[in-house]
């Protein structure tokens, strides 16, 4: 605006131009506002698994508990809330990454089906400890697609994690991916436990998630459809949540590829 030469812009013009600026401020305020929840949201979800670890070594340290299988429950509860303290560290240090971009310096061309049949192989051996059984229907012959491979991998894995996580013990969960012209579909599914209707516009906003105590004790952070989110977006992708509470849940993604 303030390069345009102002004789040439007429009285309307310059009043639109003023509530442009107008609107600029007050998206920069809705964007600290969006900082400063994040942060506030980030403290709260730090400290909580830190004062279940100072509780339990204080307790430990106490020489209170004297039965052995106790301590080591202890014991195992700082180990997890610890990995949890890192897998939250980690997801935030992601999307910090997503947001400045600065993944998608290492573009390269991704075979979809050899990546998503890693991806799967090392995700059957967490659902086997949920007896979760993972079948797969993946498209021969799909074009290659030209993006990160750690970013697309994460994102497949976030879903698949979820799908296991959300689904009770003896489920299955199925990743179905093909080419639809100059898209690639990939739809991951589980008979899990399903999401509320009213839940699922929010379900990708940072540490929102449908049941708190549910994501804590499978050990989520409520970052990982964020993360999903993001990465998507940078595949100019969309994705679709279809959901029955009790039955399952089924995530499709839409991601544009480029066809020869
Ligand atoms: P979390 O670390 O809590 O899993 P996510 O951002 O990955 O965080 O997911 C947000 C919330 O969405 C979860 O807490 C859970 O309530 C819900 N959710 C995600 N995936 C599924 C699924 N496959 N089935 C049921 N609920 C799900």
């Amino acid at each position: 605006i303030s390069s345009a030469p102002i004789r040439y812009i007429s009285k309307y013009e310059r009043i639109r131009g003023i509530i442009l600026i107008i609107e600029d401020i007050t998206q920069l305020r809705k964007l600290e506002n969006v900082r400063r929840d994040f942060i506030a949201n980030v403290s709260h979800e730090l400290k909580t698994p830190i004062t279940s670890i100072r509780g339990f070594v204080e307790t430990l340290r106490s020489g209170e508990v004297q039965d052995e299988n106790m301590q080591k429950r202890f014991l195992e509860i700082i180990d997890l809330e610890s990995e949890r303290l890192i897998r939250l560290v980690e997801d935030i240090l992601t999307l910090s990454d997503l947001e400045n971009n600065l993944e998608l310096i290492q573009m390269e061309k991704i075979d979809v089906k050899e990546t998503l049949n890693e991806i799967i192989a090392i995700m059957r051996q967490l659902a086997s400890k949920k007896e979760i059984t993972i079948r797969s229907n993946i498209e021969e012959n799909m074009n290659l697609l030209y993006f990160t491979k750690d970013k697309f991998k994460q994102m497949m894995i976030n879903l698949i994690d979820n799908a296991i996580k959300y689904t009770p013990k003896g489920g299955k969960v199925e990743v179905n991916a093909y080419q639809n012209k100059n898209q690639l579909q990939i739809e991951i599914k589980d008979t899990g436990i399903g999401i509320p209707k009213e839940d699922i516009p929010r379900l990708f906003e940072r540490f929102y998630r449908v049941d708190k105590a549910r994501s804590r004790s499978a050990g989520g952070t409520g970052l990982g459809l964020a993360i999903v989110k993001h990465i998507l977006q940078l595949m100019n992708g969309k994705i679709k949540v279809e959901s029955e509470l009790g039955k399952g849940t089924s995530f499709i993604l839409f991601i544009p590829i480029t066809t020869n």
